[in-house]
């Protein structure tokens, strides 16, 4: 099978630790992460320019939530009992993103390919979003494609 995709590269800084770890990412630690959200033509098929789409909208779209949920807070499991205490207390003023699963690379790029696929036009089909930790380190969570 033949198509065409479009990828726009995102990055975000964030704090994290995962719940059960056998070893030093049991600590609080964070990273310089990299997302590439994968997103191809629904329906429609490519604009009259010759696009999937802009990649700025992707930016802009998906960029945006990144900044204002994930960049420079604390993603953590709102079932880790001592991060959330410190985020119902002393850190609840700082930026933190409480979620209902453990933050793994895993459950982060499935979380952000639902989120982008809300964000992003109903025409465009977000097929796969990678979460890179490091540079030899992704996982990645993946859609339907057309
Ligand atoms: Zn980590």
């Amino acid at each position: 099978m033949t198509g065409i995709a479009a990828v726009r590269r995102l990055h975000f800084c964030a704090g994290h630790r995962v719940v059960g770890h056998e070893g030093k990412c049991a600590n609080l630690h964070g990273h310089n992460y990299v997302t590439f959200i994968h997103v191809q033509a629904g329906g429609g098929g490519l604009d009259k320019v010759g696009r999937i789409v802009d990649f700025g909208v992707i930016k802009e779209k998906v960029g945006a939530w990144l900044d204002e949920h994930w960049d420079h807070g604390f993603i953590y499991w709102h079932s880790d009992p001592e991060v959330a205490a410190l985020y119902a207390g002393p850190l609840a003023s700082m930026k933190h993103f409480a979620a209902d699963w453990n933050p793994t690379a895993e459950n982060m790029a499935s979380h952000l390919l639902g989120v982008a696929t809300q964000l992003l036009c109903a025409d465009l089909l977000v097929t796969k979003v990678e979460i890179w930790e490091t540079e030899n380190c992704y996982a990645y969570a993946f859609g339907e494609e057309p």
